[in-house]
């Protein structure tokens, strides 16, 4: 079963659970709970700030932050990163001990969070992600307006109180 991504890189389906034989997007109730949040989160932060882009300029400067294009961690506490930004946090995951979050979905996104915040960067030269850019053409695109469209009408699908939970501000950051 080959994986997808949807929207931004990192987050990976099944792609038969997510796309139908048409190559559309299934609804949220036939996908499971993990996937269905991913889902609709990815509809709420897709097209927003990098996250470390807003610890740097905070909303009064959101001109200045790239849109992120990457995302890691779990539902409601991800981390969305632009290209720049990824290289840092794939340098805080690999080597400065983000690894060992991994599974605690809150203590995962402070932990960058706070470790960025303080200063620390990847060295020059550090390495990102290379299958992402070995392998383009396993990600499919489908047309973006429909898609956008199909989430969004997950979302109003969703009852209230769900919707809420899973809409929570990302830029609300406690650190
Ligand atoms: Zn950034």
């Amino acid at each position: 079963m080959s994986k997808v991504s949807i929207g931004l890189r990192g987050w990976r389906f099944d792609e038969e659970e997510v796309f139908t034989e048409d190559g559309e997007l299934r609804p949220v109730d036939q996908v499971s709970a993990d996937t269905r949040d991913r889902l609709v989160r990815l509809s709420v932060v897709a097209g927003q700030p990098c996250s470390a882009c807003w610890l740097l300029h905070g909303d009064e400067n959101l001109q200045e932050c790239n849109v992120a294009r990457v995302v890691y961690g779990e539902p409601l506490h991800e981390v969305i990163l632009c290209d720049e930004h990824e290289v840092d946090f794939l340098y805080w995951y690999r080597e400065e001990g983000g690894a060992q979050y991994r599974g605690e979905a809150e203590a995962f996104e402070e932990a960058f969070q706070e470790w960025f915040a303080a200063g620390n960067r990847a060295p020059d030269g550090y390495e990102g992600m290379e299958y992402v850019e070995t392998a383009p053409d396993n990600v499919p695109q489908p047309d973006p307006d429909v898609e956008q469209d199909t989430l969004e009408d997950a979302l109003a699908e969703l009852d209230e109180e769900e919707r809420e939970r899973l809409e929570t501000d990302f830029g609300d950051l406690d650190i």
